[in-house]
Parts: structure tokens; sequence; C-alpha cells
């Protein structure tokens, strides 16, 4: 951790922003993700870097924007990429990748096909984010788990050649998505871009994640920042945490190195 640490402040007095994915990186799993909540002391330390002027800070999640500035309600100016950052809200605007209002209505199709037939399967439970579904398996024994799968695929696979809507797989997790070439670094780049704008100056951008998806932003921010996979995935990360907790760790450490900035 303190390795990660001294690599975010390397840059010497340039403005960092300091990016993260959610679910896995800042907060543990549960097995209903309804229940995750950021816990107070990660809640606070983010607060406190968001409120430093030589910092900003953003989460970027498979979540609803919306529902992650809810859940984290982080004082201070941040961004809040959504749906794998295909909409955004940031301290003054936001965005939302184009055309995504109309994958709406084919989506809830599927949602309402892949309810009826995973009804059954215990521990299988579907998440409708409206513009996205989520097949979640993580409460599910290995059985009802394949069930699901097999299910999905068959379910969804006229829908992906059709080109009206796409799969980001992730942990334990199979969402259906509007089929938009927009992922995680799309999001790095366009924050980075508001940012330097509104704040006028280069920064150097710090990324955290566990999962697939966010592997786009590791690639995005590649060696101009810092990159830190959560977990024990292979990545293309420069660094390693092992979990949310040594996650909380590093936010507290850089709290300290940045007290003057
Ligand atoms: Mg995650």
């Amino acid at each position: 951790m303190a390795d990660v640490a001294e690599a975010v402040v390397a840059g010497g007095r340039s403005r960092i922003l300091l990016l993260s994915d959610f679910d896995g990186t800042l907060c543990e799993f549960r097995n209903d993700p309804e229940s995750v909540q950021l816990a107070e002391p990660r809640r606070a330390a983010l607060s406190t870097l968001a409120r430093r002027p030589a910092l900003c800070v953003g989460i970027v999640s498979g979540r609803r924007a919306a529902d992650i500035r809810g859940r984290a309600a982080l004082d201070g100016p941040v961004y809040y990429a959504g749906l794998h950052g295909m909409e955004i809200l940031g301290p003054d605007g936001g965005f939302t990748v184009g055309q995504l209002a109309a994958y709406r209505g084919r989506l809830q199709e599927l949602r309402a096909s892949l309810a009826a037939a995973v009804r059954h399967l215990d521990g299988v439970f579907l998440e409708d984010k409206d513009l996205s579904v989520a097949l979640h398996v993580r409460a599910a024994a290995p059985v009802d788990r394949a069930r699901a799968e097999e299910t999905f695929w068959a379910l969804v696979s006229p829908a992906l050649r059709a080109g009206r809507a796409r799969v980001q797989r992730g942990h334990c997790v199979f969402e259906l998505l509007p089929d938009i070439a927009w992922n995680k670094g799309n999001a790095v780049h366009w924050i980075e871009g508001n940012a330097t704008r509104r704040l006028g100056a280069p920064m150097r951008t710090v990324y955290l994640g566990d999962d697939r998806t966010d592997e786009h932003a590791f690639e995005a921010v590649g060696d101009r920042g810092v990159t830190v996979i959560v977990g024990r995935a292979p990545s293309a990360a420069a660094h390693r945490l092992p979990d949310p907790a040594a996650v909380e760790q590093l936010l507290d450490r850089l709290v300290s190195l940045t007290a003057d900035r």
C-alpha cells in the first residue's frame, strides 16, 4: 500500500485526478448489491481528498450514476460515472452517451423474458437499471449458476446478433447494455478533459478497480498515471492491492501525504 501511495504523489506538485470503481474496490461485495454502502471512514477520506484544491475525485461504476452519488454521498466536487461510463454526473454538468435512451424498450423486453426464465433459480437475481439489465449469480449454487448462464445466452443471443444489446461480464454478473462502443476508458478520458478545463491544469490520473470492466480504464490511463488492481484478477494495472480494506488504508495515507495541497 505504501508503494502505491508513494507512486500517487510521485508527480510532485501536479494535480491528481483520483478515480475509483465502487463495488469490489471501495466496497466489499455482498450478495445483494442493494445492501452495499460506502463505509464511513472511506467516505470521510474521499470527501477530504475531494475538497483539496490539488485533487479531483470521481467514482466510475456499472451502477447508475445517481445510485452511486446517493450511495457514496461524498462532500465536495465529485464526478460520478454510471453504466460503465455511459452517463456522468460532474461538479458542473454531466454527460450522457448519444442514443442511450433508444435502447430502453428492447432492453426492458429482454429483462422481462429473463426474469420469467430465471425466476425458479435459487440465488439468481436480476437487477433492472432501466438502461441495463444485470444477471447476478454470486449467491447461486454451481448448478443454478450454470442454468442461469445457459438461459441467459440462449435468450439474449438474437439481440446480440442484431446489435440491439451487448454483454459486459463482471464478477458473478452478466450485464446487458446498449450496443454502444463506450466504456470506462472513454469515461476516464471525458472526465480528464472536463476536469482539466474546469481546473485549468494538467493532471496525473490515478485509477483503482477490481474487474474486467476496469481494464478499459487501466488501458486509457496507461503509464501516464497510476493504475491499481484490487484483488487477484490478472490485470494490466501497474500496482495491486489485496482488497477494499487496503484501499481504505491507501486513502488514509493519501489524506496525510496531500495535507498541504
Ligand atoms: Mg468493481
